[in-house]
């Protein structure tokens, strides 16, 4: 491996280097066939074995029932925006979604192309800083989804309690799933784009309860109905194998590093660093409210933009890049998923100290 920079990019994002060099080695030649892992069909029987492994591993980490079904999908989370509520959703029918982000927000647009949206929370007001408490809002009893983001990768804020309301919940998991343990069976459905924290861009993970499948309206296009790619077990069409293969990769390493509630424990710890500093030292300031702090996205800011550019600069000097913040929010971010290694907060953690001392 040649010399890593510390990326803390929010996505893509970093990835193992014992899996990027496994990966490297399969793009060559997968398990001595003499043929790339991107060469062989995907019907073929050393890329079946790819993707059921695949889903057997994710079914193991994220322990999922057998009345969830797996799906490996294209267009992003994005495409989940639209392909939720198309599915799910009737034009009479109503569904209740929390805006907490810009990703929140984006998904409830698409929603409303599709039936009558409630939005029973949003944190908008206050540049989304916080994520609300079951307290603060109401899911009326007709929804047939509550929609949520369980981390909002932009604004550095997470669900550390996941709503508990009588219907379904449907969560967009791209930036936190896999990086703490949690119970499947509230939700209807989870989705995630690979590209956070669980391999490269180019797939999206969907599981879906079983029964949802019956909601969908005759009149869709096929490729848009989850139970196409159910029937077909995400191989409609040709499947994004690459993307896959690696997902596969990062799901064997994470179960090898002692599955997702040993990474919890790392991922906490890896936290904690970066927050004390921020409360420590009155320099930093958090943007995200303190019950709100996500694990995966540490959002700060520095006296004035002038030190925060200043800052990055210093930082990316040092071998410690991507801490710009979102273009919406400005500042600093730190993305420190699964993959970052606790070794790179360290590094920082020291900049930030040294970085504050001489400013
Ligand atoms: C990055 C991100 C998305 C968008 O993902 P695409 O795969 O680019 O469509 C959606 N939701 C969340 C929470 C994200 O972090």
């Amino acid at each position: 491996m040649p010399k890593r920079i510390f990326n803390f990019s929010a996505g893509p994002s970093t990835l193992p280097p014992e899996v990027l060099a496994q990966a490297a080695r399969g793009l060559v030649n997968h398990q001595d066939l003499g043929m790339s892992v991107i060469e062989i069909s995907h019907r073929a029987k050393p890329f079946m074995a790819v993707i059921e492994e695949a889903e057997q591993l994710l079914r193991e980490l994220l322990d999922i029932p057998d009345n969830y079904k797996v799906l490996f999908l294209q267009g992003g989370a994005s495409m989940q925006f639209a392909m939720i509520p198309m599915n799910l959703l009737r034009p009479d029918q109503m569904a209740c979604y929390l805006n907490t982000g810009v990703w929140a927000k984006k998904a409830i647009k698409e929603a409303k192309l599709f039936g009558k949206i409630e939005v029973a929370y949003s944190s908008e007001g206050l540049t989304y800083n916080h994520v609300p408490a079951p307290a603060d809002y109401q899911v009326s009893p007709g929804a047939e989804y509550l929609y949520f983001v369980s981390n909002n990768t932009i604004y550095g804020t997470q669900f550390h309690s996941f709503p508990t309301p009588h219907v379904p919940m449907v969560c967009d998991m791209s930036s936190d799933i896999l990086s703490r343990p949690f119970d499947i069976r509230p939700f209807g459905l989870v989705f995630a784009g690979a590209q956070k924290n669980m391999g490269p861009a180019g797939v999206t993970v969907v599981i879906i309860r079983e029964d949802l499948l019956t909601k969908t309206p005759g009149h869709l296009p096929t490729i848009f109905k989850y139970r196409t790619h159910v029937e077909s077990a995400s191989m409609f069409n040709t499947p994004p194998c690459f993307a896959i293969y690696v997902v596969g990769l990062v799901l064997k390493w994470l179960k090898g590093l002692g599955g997702v509630a040993a990474i919890e424990q790392i991922n906490r710890e890896k936290a904690a660093l970066l927050y004390d500093t921020i409360d420590r030292l009155d320099f930093y300031r958090g943007h995200a409210r303190r019950d709100s702090r996500s694990l995966m996205n540490v959002t700060f800011n520095l006296p004035s933009p002038e030190l925060e550019t200043k800052f990055v600069k210093e930082a990316t000097a040092l071998g410690l890049d991507g801490l710009k913040g979102h273009r919406s929010v400005g500042g600093c971010r730190a993305s420190i998923y699964n993959a970052f290694p606790r070794e790179g907060v360290e590094r920082l953690v020291s900049l930030m100290e040294d970085f504050a001392a001489r400013n």
